[in-house]
């Protein structure tokens, strides 16, 4: 079955593609994987799938410099369902090579989440991939979840698929928790900031460990984003975070680097030298 992004260079030249779309097709697009791991045990419980831009004369680019061309040029679903199928076969592929099974998860932008085929690409991704759905995650913000009054019918059919849900970039700006109950939710990934704050600013402080808490109470995951320093690794394990990512442990790398680096990223977290209390 030929799909969308082995089409030939005949299509290339479409005026109605977006730039992102043409990068797509000539394999410009990839995708680096940055290691999110358990405070508890230091294992990589997950890595997180991040788009980049190979471009040919301005080099690598971030997602902020071209995401928002792709959402104009209606090209993020068809990026979307390739950002799936990429990111599970290479996470069947680290399975297949030895690697302990864990999640990776994927953004979610928007536009395919309130639309229905986003189940779709999901299922296929996965019976393409062969990847167990428990060990995709896919990442929807706040504003997201709160933004379409389908997006609570399609969390649904998501999760009857077996895959998890995180919110990304939680406490960011939106006030009504509400959903958070109504909604089919695995975790929560605290916005940078807080963490990143959290050492300097009381008031951050009280975010962070407010989030932590509340998790708990809903039963949720929380996984702090961003961890830059040794110290703040210490407050979220004292703090009974449940996992974490950010530079201290490891930038986002390409697939073969995270292999390189699997042993030594786990063995970043500190054993927790704290009372026996706090130890569950
Ligand atoms: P995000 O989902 O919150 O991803 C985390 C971002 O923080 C990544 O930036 C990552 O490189 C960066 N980061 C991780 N640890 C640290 C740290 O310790 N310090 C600092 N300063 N930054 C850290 P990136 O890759 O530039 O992505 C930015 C945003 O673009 C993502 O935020 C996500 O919302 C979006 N994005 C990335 N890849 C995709 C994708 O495949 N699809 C969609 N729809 N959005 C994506
Ligand atoms: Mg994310
Ligand atoms: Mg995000
Ligand atoms: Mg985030």
């Amino acid at each position: 079955m030929q799909t969308w992004y082995q089409r030939d260079e005949a299509s290339e030249s479409d005026d109605s593609e977006s730039d992102l779309l043409r990068a797509l097709v000539r394999q410009e697009l990839f995708l680096h994987y940055q290691p999110v791991v358990d405070l508890k045990s230091g294992k990589i419980i997950g890595v997180e799938a991040l788009l980049r831009w190979n471009h040919p004369e301005g080099g690598v680019q971030l997602p902020k410099d071209f995401l928002t061309i792709a959402e104009k040029g209606g090209a993020i679903p068809s990026i979307e369902e390739w950002i799936l199928h990429t990111a599970c076969k290479q996470n069947k592929k680290w399975q297949e090579e030895g690697l302990c099974p864990f999640i990776v998860s994927v953004n979610i932008s928007a536009f395919p989440l309130i639309q229905a085929d986003l189940v779709q690409a999901v299922e296929n991704a996965l019976l393409d991939s062969k990847l167990e759905p428990k060990y995709l995650e896919l990442e929807i913000t706040e504003k997201m979840a709160m933004d379409a009054d389908r997006t609570l019918d399609i969390l649904f059919q998501l999760k009857r698929l077996g895959v998890s849900i995180s919110i990304d970039d939680f406490g960011r700006g939106y006030s009504s928790l509400n959903y958070l109950k109504r909604f089919p939710i695995d975790k929560l990934k605290i916005d940078q900031p807080f963490v990143q704050h959290s050492m300097e600013d009381e008031t951050e402080e009280s975010v962070v460990k407010t989030i932590i808490g509340m998790a708990k109470n809903l039963r949720l995951q929380v996984v702090a984003e961003g961890v830059e320093t040794q110290e703040q690794l210490v407050f979220l394990q004292q703090n009974l975070c449940d996992a974490a990512q950010g530079h201290l442990i490891s930038k986002p790398v390409s697939a073969e680097r995270l292999v390189e680096i699997y042993t030594r990223v786990q063995e970043i977290v500190p054993d927790k030298g704290i009372g026996p209390d706090q130890i569950e």
